[in-house]
């Protein structure tokens, strides 16, 4: 099949007879961290670079949303359908009010400010999950030069009712994409330190939840070749759709890699979508690419 490599039979039920991918428009420097709004068909994603938002519907294709954004990198909704971002800019995880104010959750750790929040999950409890890697702290290109604090790269679980911070991930060299298995019994969390260290890791290691709140037995779930499995997501039966510098790897949660959606550009993320919940939206590079896929996202809204 043009525009797909499989390397396992399952791959092929989770497509339609006509999947294809489509460029819906393009114009970014580095796109990043979409996140789609049932309410109006459209998806909002990060242009990091360029210190802005983007935004795109079918009616009314690529619009600027937000600039300046304080270079968001990613995005999700909590469980009012508010959207929450992490900020590298602002060092914080900030949440947009239905009025357009943007406020702080959280900006620092024991009174160490983070390095520069990465990527998010809600969980079903309304907590939110975040990885902190110092990529928007290491020159001025995604964010503002500086120091880190912490001195290390933590993935955080952070209560909103509690306000409480915690630790929840600690032996992940440079942590990135995450995101939760469907019954939300397993984490996966990407480590890219790889990124600027060839013999860094460009993997993902997946933890068991224990009481919801926090991880731990964590081991490798697989490597990822070429490029870095930046952001990911999990469908209705569990399977990873995760970034890779040639495609949307699809892996099976037995760790076999059972196909790739082929992508012209290097992928950062991807974000399940559509009325139905069966359209795959991916941020790769310049653009933003959609394809119809025969399963649903895992995650809510
Ligand atoms: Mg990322």
């Amino acid at each position: 099949m043009a525009g797909f490599e499989i390397f396992d039979d399952r791959f092929r039920a989770l497509l339609q007879p006509d999947s294809r991918l489509e460029r819906l428009c393009t114009g970014a420097v580095w796109s990043e961290g979409p996140v789609y709004f049932a309410e109006g068909d459209y998806v909002l994603w990060s242009d990091i670079p360029n210190n802005r938002m983007l935004r795109w519907s079918a009616g009314e294709g690529m619009s600027v949303f937000r600039q300046p954004a304080n270079f968001t990198n990613g995005h999700y909704r909590d469980l009012q359908g508010r959207l929450v971002s992490c900020e590298h800019g602002g060092r914080r995880i900030s949440r947009t009010e239905p009025d357009g104010t943007v406020v702080t959750l959280v900006d620092n750790y024991q009174g160490k400010r983070l390095n520069s929040p990465n990527d998010l999950v809600v969980k079903s409890d309304g907590t939110i999950w975040f990885s902190d890697p110092p990529y928007g702290i290491l020159s001025n290109r995604e964010g503002y030069q500086a120091e880190s604090e912490l001195g290390a790269n933590y993935v955080f679980r952070y209560d909103p009712q509690t306000d409480a911070l915690t630790i929840v991930v600690d032996d992940v060299v440079e942590p990135n994409g995450l995101a939760f298995s469907p019954d939300e019994s397993l984490l996966y969390v990407a480590d890219t330190s790889a990124a600027f260290d060839p013999h860094g890791n460009h993997h993902i290691r997946v933890y068991e939840v224990v009481d919801g709140k926090t991880a731990t037995n964590g081991r490798l779930f697989v490597e990822v070749n070429p490029g870095l499995a930046d952001g990911f997501r999990v469908d209705q039966h569990g399977h990873i759709f995760t970034s890779s510098a040639d495609s949307i790897q699809v892996y099976h949660p037995d760790s076999q890699l059972l196909g790739k959606i082929l992508v012209p550009e290097k992928v950062s993320n991807c974000t399940f979508g559509g009325p139905d919940k069966n359209r795959l939206f991916i941020t790769a590079s310049t653009s933003l690419y959609a394809i119809t896929l025969n399963t649903q996202g895992a995650q809510k809204p």
